[in-house]
Formats: structure tokens, C-alpha cells, sequence
């Protein structure tokens, strides 16, 4: 896989270096199948698991790069979106001239399954940053776990990129028949079984719910623009991430293409030490 810099307003778009560089831009549009990950698909062509690396992109505030691939999943090295930002910061950001266009949202979005207490929940607000609160319930050892953060504070790359995914020991088995995690590993995710952790120590002491806004960055990114508003979640996942997309981008009076005063657009810089930087991303198991 190769990050290649990409001109002002081209968004994040993937490139099938195996069929012919077919490219499936990331968009609502191309959603295709959501459940423990989230994958695009344009005329029958695929790419799985795009959340961690479309979370790192955003989280460090790309918003124009081509991601060349030679395969239908995009790489899950640890389980976080670490491996990602480092590369990234290491290979550097380019400021674009070009004033960076938000999805302004000026009215409640919301996206709602079960019932009104307990039940799952996703909404998106008008606010002035990048905020967003995530709450998550889970058996044992996880609990209640809440997170509060703004993306525009800039702690994207401390408080959130770290964070792995996790699984339970008891639907390895059903997940691994479903070809979901091909080669999963206690590297590349926490494993919870017999209600505790059992690769521990955690990154975080809340790192679960954590990685649930490290994924709900990567699935908001689908919007095609960064999002200047307000997001709450509740128990929510990639499928409820994915829908409030959808009907977001549906919703034409819900929101608006604004621009900031000050430019702040990056891309990639120098595609040949991208390409060295990012060499080392390869999943040992590909
Ligand atoms: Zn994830």
C-alpha cells in the first residue's frame, strides 16, 4: 500500500493498483457492506476495512491523497491507527492553497435503533469544532465507558490513534468463518475472554471506547468532507456510523460546504519517501 499526494478538493480516494488502478473514491456512495468493519465497493469492486487508515487521515487533517492498494483489505497492523499517523507524520503534510471546503451541519441529524433507553443512537449537531462524545456498554471487563474529545484540539495522534480494536474470545470462531479477521491475532487486536482482557496491558485505562471514536472518525469521513459540527454516539457502531452518513449527506438542508478563515488544507508531500515510510505498513500476514 502507498499514499500519493493528490491535488486541492480530489478528497480520499482508493486505488485498485491490482485491477487496473480502478479508483473508488471514499464516499457515502460506495458503502457497501458494514458490520465489524466498514468496506467500500464501486461496480463490484471492493476494499474492506478502510475505518483505521481513513481515521488517521483525518485525524491529521488530510484531506486530498490517492491510496494505491494491490488488494481488497486495507492492512490492520496492530489494531489501531497508529502505524498509520506515524508513517504519515514521519513522510510529512502538505498546506494546500486551496481554503479547506467543511460539512457544516445547521440542524440535528439523528439515526436511532431500538429502544429510546438503551438502545442504539448516533447524532451529528451544529458545534463550532470537531466534537464528539461516544458512550459504549459492553459485558464485562469493558462497562460503561464514555469519551469526550474535539478533533480540532489537535490530540488526535495522543489521545486516539493508539487505541486497538478489540474482540470477544467467544465470536472469534464465527468472525473468522465470516473471513473478517483473516489472521487476527493477539497483535492486532485486544482480546477479551472469560471477562478480562487477556493480552493485556491496555494502551488506555478506557482505550475500548476510545477506539470506538478512532472509528466513527474513519467512517465520518465517508461524508466526503470534514464534518464542523457536533457528533454523539450511544452503544453505537460501524453500521450506525455508516447510516448517519447516509442520511446526512441526503438530507441537503442539514447542512452546508463552509470555509474557515485561515487555510487549513494539508496533502501528502513527496511521494517517494511516502512510499519508503509507508513500506514498513505491510501486514505480516498479507
Ligand atoms: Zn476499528
Amino acid at each position: 500500500m502507498r499514499l500519493i499526494p493528490a491535488p486541492a478538493g480530489s478528497g480520499i480516494v482508493f486505488r485498485r493498483t491490482d485491477l487496473d488502478n480502478y479508483e473508488i473514491p471514499a464516499n457515502g456512495r460506495n458503502v457497501a457492506r458494514v458490520s465489524y468493519a466498514t468496506s467500500l465497493m464501486r461496480q463490484g469492486v471492493l476494499i474492506s476495512t478502510t475505518e483505521h487508515l481513513l481515521s488517521a487521515l483525518i485525524g491529521l487533517g488530510v484531506d486530498n491523497v490517492i491510496i494505491e492498494i494491490d488488494n481488497l483489505e486495507v492492512p490492520i497492523l496492530d489494531g489501531s491507527a497508529r502505524p498509520y499517523v506515524e508513517a504519515i507524520i514521519e513522510t510529512g503534510t502538505k498546506q494546500q492553497r486551496r481554503k479547506r471546503e467543511y460539512l457544516r451541519i445547521l440542524k440535528p441529524v439523528e439515526v436511532r435503533e431500538g429502544p429510546e433507553v438503551g438502545g442504539k443512537f448516533i447524532g451529528v449537531y451544529p458545534g463550532d469544532g470537531y466534537s464528539i462524545d461516544y458512550s459504549i456498554d459492553f459485558p464485562a471487563p469493558i462497562g460503561h465507558e464514555t469519551f469526550i474529545g474535539d478533533l480540532e484540539a489537535g490530540a488526535y495522534r495522543d489521545l486516539i490513534a493508539p487505541a486497538r480494536t478489540f474482540g470477544f474470545r467467544e465470536d472469534e470462531a464465527m468472525l473468522r468463518n465470516m473471513g473478517l479477521i483473516r489472521g487476527a491475532t493477539d497483535d492486532c487486536a485486544i482480546i477479551i475472554g472469560k471477562g478480562a482482557v487477556q493480552n493485556g496491558p491496555l494502551r488506555f485505562d478506557d482505550e475500548f471506547v476510545r477506539h470506538k471514536v478512532l472509528d466513527l472518525i474513519g467512517d465520518l469521513a465517508l461524508a466526503g468532507r470534514r464534518i464542523w459540527g457536533r457528533v454523539v454516539a450511544e452503544r453505537a457502531g460501524h453500521a450506525m456510523h455508516t447510516a448517519l452518513v447516509q442520511r446526512l449527506l441526503r438530507d441537503r438542508s442539514a447542512w452546508e460546504l463552509a470555509t474557515r478563515s485561515a487555510p487549513d488544507a494539508a496533502e501528502l508531500e513527496q511521494e517517494e519517501k511516502t512510499s519508503s515510510a509507508l513500506r514498513m505498513l505491510r501486514p505480516s500476514h498479507a
